[in-house]
């Protein structure tokens, strides 16, 4: 066991929310360390460039800050110091042009993660920043000093700060495994449970629609729900059917909702407008329009365009008589239920809920019990949609956290 008395300042967690706490200090000055668990830094940051880096969103600032709902307040002071546009500036400034997408989602040029973090890592280690891979942290020791475990076995190491940067506990083979939870509760930091956020969620499909249906996509549906405050919205948006129940885009953006609901109820019932671009009346007169000896099945696809899937969660949710009653069949193409009764487990989201709750540390993200110990980024317990949110506050979060080590130190009388 080797005992390293650091003068420099731990970042641990080598993800976008650490690399950016590293910056920060690294530019005034610092010297700085960041221990990573995994033989590479930033595996999800590298993951998520696979669908394409939604590195933030293009849309009116106040609209873009209510995304993080109940926690926009919490975050505020954090977005304010590194909003969107002061983050595509970042961007810009390693080398790499951003776009907006006609949705308003941000990309860097080529939407990969890769050629941005090459750059970014080259960019720390010019600044200075050392990197300890292979470096897991596994708490503090019983003299309070951080423990990990390495290739060369255990060590102990003093820093002058700590910033903890560990992530939430989605994807774990990515790193971020949420083993912290229970270290930082024993020092009696409350920490809201981890949960799924922007996640599918099971659905009792029957055998039929699962084995035929499976990965189909509902493409320009509108998904309406009232929350558990009494709250009905609506949004048009794409999503799929998959052997357990429903994911995608649209479902991601009401996972906060639902899984509220389904803690309160048990189950969440929202409803699909399936032909969003027909009133109510203009589909009941389809409906109704003659026949002749048509089926049911060709006349609806001839008079509204439905099939495929569309047709088959008609026929699961009104049975084999689904034409018997012309006003019951308008009626459900326009709001057909769809009842969820859990999320997917937290490893398969794409991100995650719950966290260091944010009564635990100070205006500088600093843990209260824990003098010279901040957080950044997921471990926080914070949420948002997906759309280029969640890594803006991450990465607004490693800018706060690294300002204020760097404040904190200031404070701290000269040996
Ligand atoms: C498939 C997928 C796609 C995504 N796409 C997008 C997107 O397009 N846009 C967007 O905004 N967000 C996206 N996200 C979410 C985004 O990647 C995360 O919100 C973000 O990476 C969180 O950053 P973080 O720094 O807080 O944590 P992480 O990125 O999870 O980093 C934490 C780091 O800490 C390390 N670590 C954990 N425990 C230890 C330990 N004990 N010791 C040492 N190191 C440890 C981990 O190995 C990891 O490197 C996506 C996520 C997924 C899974």
């Amino acid at each position: 066991m080797t005992e390293h008395a650091e003068r420099s300042i731990a970042i641990i967690g080598g993800g976008p929310a650490g690399l950016m706490a590293a910056e920060t200090l690294a530019r005034s000055g610092h010297a700085v360390v960041v221990y990573e668990a995994k033989p590479s830094v930033a595996r999800k940051f590298l993951r998520a460039g696979i669908g394409g880096l939604n590195i933030t969103h293009d849309e009116a600032y106040a609209v873009f800050c209510t995304r993080y709902g109940a926690q926009q307040a919490s975050l505020q002071a954090m977005l304010d110091r590194f909003p969107p546009a002061a983050l595509r500036v970042w961007v810009e400034a390693l080398g790499i042009a951003t776009f907006a997408g006609s949705s308003g989602k941000v990309f860097p040029e080529g939407m990969k993660a890769a050629p941005l973090l090459r750059a970014w890592v080259q960019r720390l280690r010019a600044l200075g920043v050392r990197f300890q891979l292979r470096h897991r942290w596994l708490g503090w020791d019983e003299n309070e000093a951080l423990l990990f475990d390495t290739p060369a076995g255990s060590i102990h190491v003093r820093p002058r700060a700590t910033v903890l940067a560990l992530g939430g506990g989605s994807w774990p083979q990515l790193g971020s495994d949420g083993a912290w939870v229970p270290w930082l509760r024993e020092k009696a930091i409350a920490v809201a449970p981890l949960q799924s956020a922007n996640c599918g969620f099971d659905a009792a499909w029957s055998e039929h629609l699962r084995e035929r249906h499976a990965g189909a996509n509902l493409k320009s549906v509108v998904l309406r729900f009232t929350d558990l405050r009494g709250h009905t919205s609506e949004r048009r948006g794409e999503l799929i059917i998959s052997q357990y129940g429903v994911e995608g885009s649209l479902i991601y953006a009401y996972s906060r909702r639902l899984r509220e609901a389904i803690e309160a109820n048990g189950s969440a019932t929202f409803t699909l407008d399936l032909a969003p671009d027909r009133t109510e009346e203009q589909v009941s007169m389809a409906v109704r329009h003659a026949r002749g000896a048509r089926s049911l099945a060709s006349h609806l696809k001839g008079r509204l365009n439905i099939s495929g899937v569309k047709m088959a969660l008609l026929w699961e949710t009104l049975g084999k008589d689904a034409g018997a009653d012309p006003g019951r069949l308008a009626r459900r193409i326009k709001a057909l239920p769809i009842t969820v009764t859990a999320t997917r487990p937290l490893a398969e989201a794409i991100s995650t809920a719950g966290g260091v709750r944010f009564s635990e540390v100070d205006e500088r993200l600093m843990l209260k019990v824990l003098p010279g110990v901040f957080l950044a980024g997921e471990m926080l317990d914070w949420e948002a949609p997906t759309g280029g949110y969640l890594l803006t506050a991450c990465l607004a979060q490693g800018v706060w956290a690294g300002e204020g080590v760097r404040a904190w130190l200031d404070l701290i009388p000269k040996a």
